[in-house]
């Protein structure tokens, strides 16, 4: 099992699968997309493959395959069924744009994947052009349904709380909750990526229109979990908040993340890094990529110190890299 020197548990891997993506949200990444990492130095399929198997040999039963945009990658549906095939991952999910998923959210499922994140700021066609710089939105609310038939379960829609957010976007989401078995996330945008100290809001404003539905209860999470989760009555899905500046849950953090270029980090934020990729490639056995493993977790950060009108931390990097 892997344990950090805090106490936590560490059981959920984060694998970032690619730098590449076909948005290019606002607060994400500038309109010409980041510098990308040579092909070269992204983890091949192989690779991913053994380093999800040590790590599920030291105790993860989590995994969440992210990006860039996973979708994007040639054959992610074969991987995809190869990391359910690992005997002992329990719990195997994705953070996804959704643009890709009309025509592979069912393809996803039967390969075994659970469950699906998609990330969506708003629901107004032409808001959505400008924050993600493509005129997709169709795509994507094609993608939930597509998901949804599919069976993939829970979706969860990611919503990044950003300036000017309309009062009546916000309702969109409650209807949309209202109407469909989705929960809906409103998080707190993190000073990583573009413009890193602008934009931030609290996701205090939404939690008080969220506790005055009528009806409306905290549900019960796990102590790792990110989220906080309401339940309204007449809603076919829930609605959820996700702090991670103004209310951090870095003590209930059980993650490793894997960066598209073969790097173990700690947190997404802070200079510590690992070079898995050199371990994987430099001809050593399976106990070498574990030992990096007991090292990530041994060196874990207890937080992080992001503030509300804070800067970005020095080491930040882009997110598209590093898996959101
Ligand atoms: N491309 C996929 C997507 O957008 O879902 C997966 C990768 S993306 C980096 C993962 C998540 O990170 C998305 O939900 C995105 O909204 C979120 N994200 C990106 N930059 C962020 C920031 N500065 N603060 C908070 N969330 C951010
Ligand atoms: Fe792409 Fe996701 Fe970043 Fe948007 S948040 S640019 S979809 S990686």
């Amino acid at each position: 099992m892997l344990r950090d020197p805090f106490g936590r548990t560490i059981d959920y891997l984060r694998v970032s699968v690619t730098d590449r993506c076909d948005l290019r949200c606002v607060y994400c990444m500038p309109p010409e997309g980041i510098p990308l990492k040579p092909i070269s130095d992204i983890l091949t399929y192989d690779e991913l493959i053994r380093t999800v198997r040590v790590a599920v040999s030291l105790g993860v039963r989590k995994v969440r395959i992210t990006g860039g945009e996973p979708l994007v990658r040639r054959g992610i549906v074969p991987f995809v069924r190869r990391v359910a095939e690992i005997p002992g991952v329990r719990d195997l999910g994705m953070t996804t744009n959704g643009t890709a998923l009309p025509g592979m959210a069912a393809a996803l499922r039967a390969a075994g994947l659970r469950r699906v994140n998609i990330s969506l700021d708003t629901i107004r066609r032409d808001r959505y052009a400008e924050i993600t710089r493509r005129d997709a939105l169709p795509k994507v609310l094609e993608g939930i349904g597509a998901a949804l038939r599919a069976g993939l379960s829970p979706v969860k829609i990611n919503v990044v709380l950003l300036h000017g957010l309309l009062r009546n976007e916000v309702d969109d989401f409650f209807a949309m909750a209202r109407e469909a078995p989705v929960e809906v996330r409103f998080i707190e945008r993190m000073p990583i990526g573009c413009s890193p100290s602008e934009g931030y809001v609290s996701t205090e404003g939404v939690r008080e229109r969220i506790l005055a539905l009528p009806g409306v209860r905290e549900a019960r999470n796990g102590s790792s979990s990110a989220a906080v989760t309401f339940e309204v009555p007449g809603f076919a899905g829930k609605l959820g908040i996700v702090s991670p500046v103004s209310r951090k849950f870095c003590s209930g953090c059980n993650r490793l993340r894997v960066t598209a270029d073969g790097r173990l980090r700690g947190c997404l934020f802070g200079r510590e890094t690992l070079d898995l990729r050199g371990v994987l490639r430099g001809g050593r056995g399976d106990g070498a990529v574990a030992d990096l493993f007991l090292e990530a977790a041994r060196t874990k950060p207890r937080g992080h110190d992001l503030c509300e009108d804070g800067d970005a931390p020095s080491a930040a990097e882009p997110m598209s890299r590093v898996g959101g």
